[in-house]
């Protein structure tokens, strides 16, 4: 069932409400390179308070659960060739009237980055801010830019940005998490690297994830990709 995370902005206070579970996307999910996945709807590990504007880091701040409770509806439905109205009966999760977006964008993760990155974090907390930042970056340019009319490009910039704190995150990552170490080269444009990393390594059960991340770099190919899509 949706259930509804309730926290406060360590700044200001305001209160944020966000959903973080559902089970309406179980038949059609994919699993991308990156680590994103669409079968389970993760929280955000950063967030952006909606009144004082600034970031932080939902681990840190107490949070409270609540239920979206289901309840009828009657929705109006035009049905047959003479397109007659009729009503029907359908069960709906009535959200609270302010739930709040839970992925930030590629902008403001940028923004989340300049505010809370300090090199005296810990590693578990720049591991968070900085998957954040590569998720996100990878939805605004890649994963969900598919038609050519909204479609953004990275710019010089861009790719500077990406790999300065993608080289911090892979500092982050335990040795022994291969994969997706090699992954991190490879999105940093280290193709020799990854290859180097990932070819005489055997991973049994993830050995056709790996594969995969050597023949993209191969091709000197640096976009995340999905790894696994089920229609099932
Ligand atoms: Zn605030």
């Amino acid at each position: 069932m949706p259930a509804v995370l309730n926290f406060n902005c360590p700044f200001c206070k305001k209160e944020k409400s966000i959903r973080y579970s559902a089970s309406y996307n179980t038949f059609h999910w994919h699993q991308w390179s990156d680590t994103k996945s669409s079968y389970k709807i993760e929280v955000f590990p950063v967030q952006k308070c909606n009144s004082c504007w600034k970031y932080y880091f939902l681990k840190d701040q107490e949070t409270r659960e609540s239920w979206l409770w289901p309840k009828y509806k009657l929705v109006e439905e035009r049905v047959g060739l003479f397109r007659r109205k009729r009503f029907k009966k359908v069960l709906v999760h009535e959200a609270p009237t302010k739930i709040d977006d839970w992925d930030l964008c590629y902008p403001e993760v940028k923004e989340a980055v300049e505010q809370l990155y300090s090199e005296e974090l810990d590693d578990d907390h720049i591991y968070w801010l900085l998957i954040s930042f590569l998720r996100a970056y990878n939805d605004w340019f890649f994963r969900k830019n598919n038609d050519d009319e909204n479609k953004k490009i990275e710019t010089e910039e861009d790719i500077k940005l990406f790999k300065k704190y993608i080289e911090k995150l892979y500092n982050v990552i335990p040795e022994d998490n291969v994969i997706f170490r090699g992954e991190l080269l490879r999105e940093m444009w280290k193709f020799d690297e990854c290859i180097e990393l990932l070819k005489n390594k055997k991973l049994w059960n993830v050995e056709f994830v790996k594969n995969q991340v050597l023949e993209h770099a191969k091709k000197h190919d640096k976009n995340m990709f999905c790894i696994e899509k089920h229609n099932s």
